[in-house]
């Protein structure tokens, strides 16, 4: 089905025509009535630049504005798939080619190796101009036609609307193709979940060539009719300027966000006690339950924690707010597709059984591109696959115990990673931990973990590994505990349990 620039405009900006839609830091403001007629200026111009509906279009811009913007323009026509501007020669070289996009969309003074590799590729180059006085997201496209006029048309329902790598956490990459439906019912789900309206503002701090900042920080507030404040990116010390200068009603981040931010709590004392924070949403890994606690101590709102995955259009489970259940620990319960627990043997298992979540839905993608294998294993039994392993409650609400590819396996005995962390969260001298699979020449694999302490506390690694053998079985103490400044994170923040042992050089 083919769709009319309004329909597609007001189905993902559904605002006033006067109402703030985009804002950003000493800019002034883009309205939802300016963001509709900036889409249908866009499609025009990729039209006459020889982009037509199903051409790939890589967008490689810093984060703010034009790339929040950017994206949503510019799928309304073609299928956008955002990049991290971080990226060197090499991954922009695997990236691209597993992609195949017809032109790459660049920022107009931008000479790094973007543009070397796509022309190297064959790949037309389109830059992105903002004038001086332009309004937050405000841009026009320029460049040399990649191909003849296209015959304008607008993207459909069935269209991809994104394409997003995976995040890499537990094996290669996976492209993940995502249809205008699957974002609209994802947008719309996380609208539904969060009560969003036209008065919300979000504060974003994501990443935006990652589906957790595109579709629950900016496709959500949109479609919902309110306003995205879009910053530059994480920042824990400008976090609490941004809070003062967007009076934002919420935010969203990874776990290890929301850690950076508690450690400068206390020295932005004036900053907190001005924010009117409505609620905090947490998601894409798990959220310990102390920071949790901490977090809602420090700005006086809930705090939901949310499940979410690139093939999933971001969200699948969410705690409710007040007055619905919000259970720390509980990833919460389904928020859109469906969710269930699936045995081996393609079974699905009751409350208090623990197996692979699995989901469907409108917001779930239709199968990975050129990847047959993954798909026959994710698509089993007529349900996606998420590769998690979880147990639901009576009340519906999902725990993870853990994601089957982490599961560290010492000797045949089974530890779920997630169960050291909670027990090592809970010492008081640590402020983050990450339990991780070490090579061991007999076992196969040895549990290890690294910890960052708390500013100001000690604790020796005899001291935490005493605290772990009080509360676990001796085959899940760590062998190994090593005391970090910092844990490496993966692009979007994550900690990565996988190869994380190869990156710090232990082996027992
Ligand atoms: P790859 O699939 O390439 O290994 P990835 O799974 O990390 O990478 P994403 O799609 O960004 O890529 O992340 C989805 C995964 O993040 C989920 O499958 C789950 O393991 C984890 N996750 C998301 N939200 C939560 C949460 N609230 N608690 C625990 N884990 C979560
Ligand atoms: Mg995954």
């Amino acid at each position: 089905m083919t769709q009319t620039h309004t329909e597609l405009s007001r189905r993902l900006v559904a605002g006033a025509d006067d109402a703030p839609a985009i804002l950003a830091p000493d800019r002034p403001m883009l309205t939802h009535g300016e963001l509709r007629a900036l889409i249908a200026a866009t499609a025009k111009q990729l039209h006459t630049l020889g982009i037509g509906r199903g051409d790939r279009v890589a967008i490689v811009l810093p984060n703010g504005p034009e790339m929040a913007t950017a994206f949503i323009a510019v799928a309304a026509t073609a299928p956008t798939a955002p990049l991290n501007p971080a990226y060197r020669a090499d991954e922009l070289d695997f990236y691209l080619t597993d992609i195949g996009p017809k032109a790459i969309l660049v920022a107009e003074n931008e000479t790094g190796p973007a543009v070397t590799v796509a022309e190297r590729l064959g790949i037309g180059v389109l830059r992105l101009i903002v004038p001086p006085d332009a309004t937050a997201g405000g841009f026009t496209i320029d460049g040399a036609a990649v191909g003849p006029q296209a015959a304008p048309a607008m993207a459909g329902d069935d269209d991809i609307a994104l394409l997003l790598h995976t995040s890499g956490t537990t094996s290669r990459p996976k492209l993940v193709p995502l249809s205008h439906a699957n974002v609209a019912a994802s947008a719309r789900h996380i609208g539904a979940t969060l009560g969003l309206t036209a008065g919300d503002r979000c504060l974003n701090i994501m990443p935006l060539f990652h589906i957790h900042g595109l579709i629950a920080a900016v496709l959500s507030s949109l479609a919902s009719g309110g306003s995205i404040y879009c910053t530059p990116g994480f920042n824990a010390l400008r976090f609490f300027l941004w809070l003062s200068d967007a009076r934002p009603s919420w935010y969203t981040a990874v776990p290890t966000m929301h850690q950076a931010i508690l450690a400068r709590a206390a020295r932005n004392a004036e900053a907190l006690s001005a924010a009117r924070l409505r609620f905090i949403r947490s998601s894409s890994a798990s959220l310990p339950t102390q920071v949790m606690a901490e977090l809602e101590a420090t700005f006086g709102c809930p705090v939901i924690e949310s499940y979410g995955m690139t093939e999933a259009a971001h969200q699948m489970a969410s705690n409710r707010l007040p007055p619905g259940l919000r259970k720390p620990g509980s990833v919460g319960a389904a928020g859109g597709p469906e969710v269930a627990v699936m045995a081996p043997d393609g079974r699905l298992m009751r409350a208090g059984e623990t197996g692979e979540i699995v989901i469907r839905g409108p917001n779930v993608t239709s199968g990975y591109e050129k990847n047959p294998d993954a798909n026959a294993t994710a698509f089993a039994h007529g349900w996606f696959h998420t590769g998690d392993q979880g147990v639901l409650d009576d009340d519906g609400y999902l725990r993870i115990t853990g994601r089957l590819k982490e599961i560290i396996n010492r000797g045949g005995e089974k530890i779920s990673p997630l169960e050291v962390d909670e027990v090592l969260m809970d010492h008081p001298a640590v402020a983050q931990v990450v339990t991780f699979a070490m090579p061991h020449d007999k076992l196969g694999e040895e549990v290890a973990a690294a910890v960052v302490l708390r500013e100001g506390m000690s604790a020796s690694e005899g001291d935490i590994r005493a605290h772990a053998a009080m509360r676990l079985a001796d085959f899940k103490v760590p062998r190994k505990v090593l005391i970090l400044e910092e844990i490496p994170k993966g692009a979007t923040g994550k900690l990565q349990r996988i190869g994380l042992a190869a990156k710090l050089g232990l082996r027992s």
